[in-house]
């Protein structure tokens, strides 16, 4: 599937939540936001009805976001359930690994491939200050399962301030080499200004090949992280949805005042 600028758009992001077991200060408040309803979460049929649609069309690389993925009840029988659709070459999750310790096998036998690692420290109180209260062990524990039930490749997320000479991304990058895991240095973004900068060592952020789409937790195909335009599955249904967002998939990023990473997922 290719856009109006040549793009070849076959990436499709799913924030199944926008709730959060985490607190990271760039990302959300202290006392969290008000949930959304239950109501208004897209129920499991739907984000595969989703699904369901665009893998046929060419978007077979999918990623599973949040909010905090794992926190969505159900979330193993959604990846089983999504992993069924013939034609998804990569099925990914990218998640906090608070609760990975628990989930890595399940989701592998669900049929997830690979995660991605949000963490950017290793020290246990600069973790704590960062995510509001998380546990740095929590995160390692989650790794290490999802290494030794083949979760791979393992990817970590490391989100730096101005460059990743600091030192936390520093000790990221130190464990990422013990470990053999890649890491990917991601600038702090601010939808409202519109800043955003490439991912160092993904493809993040670069809009001249930017090749994704997202659904957020409560139905919008999003075009761009730093837009506004967003299309109801509910209202228009999916197949509507999807040819808007396609349609209107910008050129390059501006910006999105009443945008989160929770909602929309990164
Ligand atoms: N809770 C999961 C996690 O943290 O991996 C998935 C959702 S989170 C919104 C997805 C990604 O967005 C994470 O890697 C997180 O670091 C990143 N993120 C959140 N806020 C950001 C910001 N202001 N700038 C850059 N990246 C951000
Ligand atoms: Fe939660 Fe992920 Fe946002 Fe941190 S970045 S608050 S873990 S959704």
């Amino acid at each position: 599937m290719y856009d109006r600028f040549n793009r070849e758009i076959n990436y499709l992001r799913i924030s199944v939540t926008d709730r959060c077991n985490l607190r990271c200060t760039y990302c959300m408040p202290p006392e969290g936001v008000p949930p959304l309803k239950h109501d208004d979460i897209l129920s499991f049929d739907e984000i595969l009805e989703v699904v369901k649609l665009v893998v046929p069309m060419g978007l077979s690389k999918i990623r599973i976001t949040g909010g905090e993925p794992l926190v969505r009840k159900g979330i193993v029988e959604l990846v089983a359930m999504i992993a069924q659709v013939p034609g998804i070459r990569d099925l990914g999750m990218t998640t906090n690994a608070i609760l990975l310790d628990r989930f890595a096998e399940p989701l592998k036998s669900a049929g997830l491939h690979r995660v991605n690692v949000s963490v950017d420290t290793t020290d246990p109180q600069k973790y704590a200050s960062i995510t509001r209260g998380g546990d740095i062990n929590q995160v390692f524990a989650g790794i290490e399962k999802a290494k030794q039930v083949g979760l791979r490749p393992i990817k970590l997320n490391c989100v730096i301030e101005k460059s990743h000479d600091e030192p936390d991304a520093q000790l990221v990058k130190q464990f990422g080499r013990d470990n053999g895991l890649q890491v990917r240095f991601i600038h702090m973004m601010d939808m409202e200004t519109g800043y955003f900068r490439p991912v160092e060592g993904g493809q993040g952020g670069i809009c001249e090949s930017c090749n994704r789409l997202r659904l957020t937790s409560d139905g919008y195909i999003k075009p761009c992280l730093f837009s506004p335009k967003a299309y109801s599955v509910r209202d228009m249904g999916p197949a509507e949805a999807l040819a808007l967002a396609l349609e209107n998939k910008p050129k390059r990023g501006g910006q999105n005042p009443q945008g989160s990473f929770y909602n929309i997922g990164g």
